[in-house]
Formats: structure tokens, sequence, C-alpha cells
């Protein structure tokens, strides 16, 4: 889901909207386009008199969407609501000085680096120049060596190789240190695979960038193009060794440090692992391909190529820690040019600090501090209380599955049973020991900060790797599942379900929300991602995670034929005017059939309760997806998202279910009414 706040200029916006609430007032119903937008603002003029009959999304949000004018700096919707709120009490937490604990300390400085935009601008872009400066000086293969392994000069840890860590292979039991191929300036290896003319556009794209800054520091604009063609053509080399590498899934194993060690004899992988405290690793895994080729480009030949790649990987990461102007450049560049929609995101300053926190190896401290205040015992047991209720409800309906073998059936609630629920609280604290930043006053910068936080995130690999695998293992650390985020995740790879603090507010879940309103809202979420352990990926992975087919060949066949049904479906649909289709490939359907499998499942808790409100229930769902997104926004969506546009999965959803129809009256003549033989539900 991206969420990128998109401003237009209010003026602009209003007097759209003036024209289209003026002119168009037509309801496109003819099967293919049967509902309107209704998350475009350019469309909220005209929801009026839509009956739920006919568009259950517009009708149920019409009140909320006319009074809606677009947000640009918090979005509109109660995923952008969650997010104010989370935002708001990041804030509270370090303003709130009378509260003193290592981990706020840390986050009050980094705040006092990063938000002082006054003295960030008197700064410019000066605080790169000392960066550059020592990668002009590396004159051997030696220094260059000596130079990846400088954490005061190399503030984003540039090497050419990357370390993380995965599940070995071999011994289960074991997390083990996974080496692979560093990032590139233009993504990843397979891009260079393009057409060239496709390479040259985003090598244009990198040039842009890297002349924010070094213009500023007096480079010329030869010197500028000369530096990001020779990293391209560095990083085409290195790309070349394993240009698929970027997609391994399944690394392949090495056996034992010694022969990791024998994988290069011109790098000193020793002295790498020692450096950063992995010495005692003792498995390993990663991009055998890329280790064995590295000799063939940390070559005296390459070292200017290699000194380019170096400068081009610290602008790049120093773009948004720099001065006002280079932020907002940057913003502009990374725009889709193809996109005619596009718009420059805006957002308020505390939202760009907390994701550039979110997304650092300062995350931890910002994950823990939030916890120590904002976690509630209470929340966690009404939470997890709905997902053993989910997980039981899911189990009935694999039992009623006439197309599953009794076998599979079993093999399904299997996977059911062995399914791990986070909720809320990683498995570990944040500590960042004696870590402090040096202030403006005391010379330090936004970099320097960073160079203390990357060697911290390695080292912390370190750590994991000494110990056993564990399914259930949440890093604090881990910037892909942080828990202030608003969201969660089903974790294929540990058949794991990871539910964030971040979610856990309003709209989306309050404590005292009716049971109706929070098994519509939280409890269709929590049971979509219930759903991905049986969706086109989930259906190939079994209990452990383990790439296997979960059913045999003649239900699977069944399985991938019902997919099949919803993708089709989606293919039929253009999301508004001019806007391309979805793709008839099979990208959507996992998350259209998680939509619908949590539908199901809540349907199913549902019906074990008296007196239930369906039409709240309903209601709470179309309230979760309620928002207001940019033609632009959703332009990008079409093309990058796996999830539907939100009118989309509350009509599709519901109009998949009986219940539905019964709750409103529902009759063949009605737009919201598809005929029992078309539903595409799978769960
Ligand atoms: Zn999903």
């Amino acid at each position: 889901m991206t969420r990128k706040k998109l401003i237009r200029a209010f003026s602009l916006t209003l007097a759209l909207l003036l024209v289209i609430s003026s002119t168009a007032c037509t309801k496109k119903y003819d099967g293919k386009n049967k509902w309107i937008d209704s998350n475009l603002p350019e469309n909220t003029g005209s929801l009026s008199g839509i009956r739920l009959e006919d568009d259950f999304a517009a009708a149920t949000c019409a009140d909320w969407l006319e009074k809606q004018t677009y947000d640009p700096y918090d979005g509109n919707g109660s995923f952008k609501t969650a997010g104010r709120i989370v935002t708001e009490k990041k804030r509270e937490l370090l303003n709130d000085t009378s509260v003193t604990d290592k981990n706020l300390e840390l986050l009050r400085a980094f705040d006092g680096l990063y938000s002082d935009w006054d003295k960030r601008d008197e700064l410019g872009v000066e605080p790169v120049r000392k960066y550059l400066e020592r990668i002009d000086t590396i004159s051997s293969l030696k220094d260059a060596e000596d130079y990846m392994l400088e954490n005061d000069n190399n503030p984003f840890a540039v090497m050419l190789l990357q370390f993380g860590t995965v599940r070995a292979e071999s011994k289960k039991d074991h997390f083990c240190l996974r080496v692979s191929q560093p990032s590139y300036s233009l993504g990843v290896s397979s891009i260079y695979a393009l057409e060239q003319s496709e390479i040259e556009k985003k090598q244009e794209n990198v040039t842009a960038k890297v002349s924010l800054v070094m213009k500023k520091l007096g480079y010329s604009d030869e010197e500028i193009r000369n530096t990001v063609s020779d990293c391209i053509s560095f990083e085409s080399k290195m790309a070349a060794i394993n240009p698929g590498g970027d997609q391994l899934l399944n690394n392949a194993q090495i056996d034992g440090k010694e022969a990791f060690l024998a994988r290069s004899s011109s790098l000193d992988l020793e002295r790498i692992l020692d450096h950063y405290q992995l010495g005692s690793t003792v498995n390993y895994t990663g991009d055998l391909t890329y280790l064995d080729g590295i000799d063939s480009i940390f070559t005296e030949d390459n070292l200017s190529g290699i000194k380019a790649y170096f400068k081009v990987c610290l602008i790049l990461n120093s773009l948004q820690l720099l001065d006002k102007d280079t932020f907002d450049q940057t913003e502009i560049l990374k725009l889709d040019p193809t996109n005619p929609y596009a718009t420059v995101s805006v957002a308020a300053p505390d939202r760009y600090l907390f994701k550039t926190i979110r997304t650092s190896p300062l995350c931890g401290a910002m994950e823990q501090a939030y916890l120590d205040r904002y976690f509630d015992q209470r929340v966690y047991d009404d939470v997890y209380g709905i997902l053993e209720e989910l997980r039981d409800g899911y189990k009935e309906i694999i039992e009623e599955k006439d197309w599953l073998s009794s076998e599979n059936k079993e093999k399904v609630k299997e996977k059911l049973d062995a399914m791990i629920f986070n909720v809320m609280k990683p498995s570990n604290e944040a500590d960042y020991g004696d870590m402090t930043f040096s202030s403006y006053e005391e010379g330090g910068t936004l970099l320097d900060a960073y160079c203390k936080l990357n060697c911290f995130k390695i080292r912390h690999y370190g750590e994991i790797t000494q110990m056993d695998y564990d399914r259930g293992f949440w890093d604090i650390y881990d910037t892909k599942s942080p828990t202030t985020q608003v969201g969660d995740q089903y974790d294929g790879g540990r058949n794991s379900i990871v539910v964030m603090i971040g979610i856990l507010e309003e709209d989306i879940y309050s404590y005292d929300m009716t049971y109706e309103e929070k098994l519509g809202s939280i409890g269709t979420v929590l049971g979509h991602e219930m759903s991905h352990a049986f969706d086109s990926e989930g259906i190939y992975q079994d209990k452990n995670g383990d790439y296997t087919n979960l059913i045999e060949e003649k239900d699977l066949r069944r399985f991938n034929q019902k997919a099949e049904k919803v993708t089709e479906y989606f293919s039929g649909i253009q999301p508004f005017e001019d806007s391309d289709g979805y793709p008839s490939d099979n990208n959507l359907s996992s998350e259209a059939i998680a939509d619908m499998g949590g539908m199901s499942v809540a349907l199913r808790i549902a019906d074990k309760k008296t007196d239930f409100d369906y039409d709240l229930f309903f209601r709470s769902f179309s309230r979760l997806w309620r928002r207001l997104t940019l033609k632009g926004d959703q332009i990008d969506s079409l093309r990058n998202d796996k999830h539907p546009l939100a009118y989309l999965r509350v009509n599709i959803t519901v109009q998949q279910f009986d219940k539905f129809y019964e709750t409103y009256n529902i009759q063949p003549g009605d737009n919201m009414y598809l005929p029992p033989k078309e539903r595409i539900a799978i769960w």
C-alpha cells in the first residue's frame, strides 16, 4: 500500500471540485464499470442519491466523503487518521521531558538534528563534503577496503556486499548470516539487463539527484556526469556477475566459515566479519554466484569505478538529510515521469521525521519508547482473542469446502494451528547501549548520526546469528515490520501474523468499539492476513513456511481455477475514466482472495453471536476502507500495488456473501447484485 502524501494546490483542487460537481453527475452503471470511484476527490460531489443497493461503498460513505477536503498533509481515511494519531503520540513522547530513558534521549537528540531546518538550511549540503573528500583520497584497493570499514567516514556502511539474516536452509533450527549483492544506484541488479535506452533514462534521474549535492559543492557538470557514468559502468559489471541475484528466494548455503572466507581472495572477508563482530557466526548463506565473482570486479582497473560507486551511494543516501531545497527537489525527482497525474509529496514535518526514524536503524528506539508508554494489556488480550476466534472460524470454513479432500483439509487446518500470532510487542527490547549523537552546537550532523547507526545495525546481525531459529521471533530493530506502523502482515516464511500497535487506533480499532464494529474493521483485516496462508502464494508453503505444495495436485488445480476466476473478474474493471484497467495476471488475486477470505471468516464468527447487528458490521467494513486518494496515487496503485483500490475492496468483497444480500435485500437488477454462479470467493 503506498502511503505517499500528495499535494496539489488547494485552489486548483477546489476549482476542479467546483467544475466537476457542477457539470458531472453521471453514474456509470454499464456492467464492467458499475460503480463510481468514490475515493477520488473529484467524484465526491456526485454521490448524493446513490442507493446502497447499487454502490455500497459510495452510499455508506457519502456523508463523510462529501464533508472531506483532501488533506495534503495526512490524507483522508481510517488508516490516515490512525497514522495521524500515532504521529501525535510520538511527538508527545519526545516533548514530555519528564520521562527520561536512553531510547528517548537518543530520539530527542536525533529530533534536534532532524527538525532544526534553519540549521540544516544554514549548513546546506556541506555535511557531505568531508565524506566525499575521504573517498577522493582512496588510492589503492587496500585503501578502498579500509574505507568500507571506516564507520566514521562511511555513514551508510557502503560495501561491495550486504549483510542480513535469514533462517539457515540446511540447519533449520539456526539463524544464519546472509551475504548478498549491495544496493545499486539504479535499484537492483536485474535493472542492468534492461534495454540500454531504459537504463539511460534511469541514469539521467540519478545524475539529476547527484547534481543536487555535487553542484552546490562546486563540482562541474562534466565531473558530475563522469562520476555517475563511472558508477553505472562499475555497477553494470557488478550486476553482470549474477543479474538475477536480487530475485533469489532460496539462498544457497555455504558450508561453514572457512568456506565462506575462501570465496574471495581480493577482499578480506575475515576482516569485514571481525570488524562487525560477526566472526563467531557459524552459518552462512547468500548469493554465492555474486560472492564468487567479487574478485573479478574488485580490481585496480576498476578503482575509479569503485570510488564513483561509493560517492553516488553516499549522495543518494544523504539527499533527505540535508537542507530543505535538496529535500524538496529530491521529492520531485522521485515522481514517476510516466504518471501524468503524479504530484509532489508534502507531509507534515513530523511525518517525515518519524518515517525517517522508522526506516532507519534507529527504529528500535522509537518502537521501544512507544511500547513503554502506550502498550495496553487489555487491547493485547482483546486482539489476541479475536485472532483465536478467527482461527477457529477458519477451520470450520475449511471443513465445509467440498472441493478439498479430507487429507488436504487436515493439512490446511494444521497450518492454521501452527500459525503464530505476534501482537503489538516485538520479541526483544531495544538497547542502543551508550550511543549518543552530537548536536549541531557540538559540531554534529545527521550524517554523523548515521555513521553510528549503520555500524550498530550490522553488529546486531551478529547477535541474531548466535540465536536458535524461532519462527515467532519479531525483531524490534527490523524496519520491515515496525510495530508503530499502521499495518499488519502475514509472513509466509514464518507462518505468522504480525499485528502492529499502530493499526490499533481510531478509526480502525478502539477498545470501546462494539463487537460488530471491531469485527467489521480490525476483524476483517486480521482475517485478511490469515487468508494469506491460503492465497495464490500461501498455498505453496507449508505450516513452517517451507516451500512445498500445501495441498495435493488435484485440489491445487481446483484452487488455481478459482484464483483465475478472481483475476478474470478484476481484469474486466476499469476503475475510473481513462485509467489503466487491472492487468490480467495473478498479482492482484492474492490480495483479493484475502479480502474475501477475511470477510468470510468474520461472517462465520458473526453467525455464532446472538442479535448480531449485520448492518453495523458491514458499515464498519466500509468505513475501514473509506478514503480520498488523488488520481496520481491511484494510477500508482494500479501499476505497483497488489491491493485493489479501496472502493473495490468494499464493493467486490461484500457482494460475494449471502448475508450481505439478506441484510440489505439486494435483488437482481441492483448494481451490487452478482448472481451466485458468478461469485468468486474461494474461502
Ligand atoms: Zn494482504
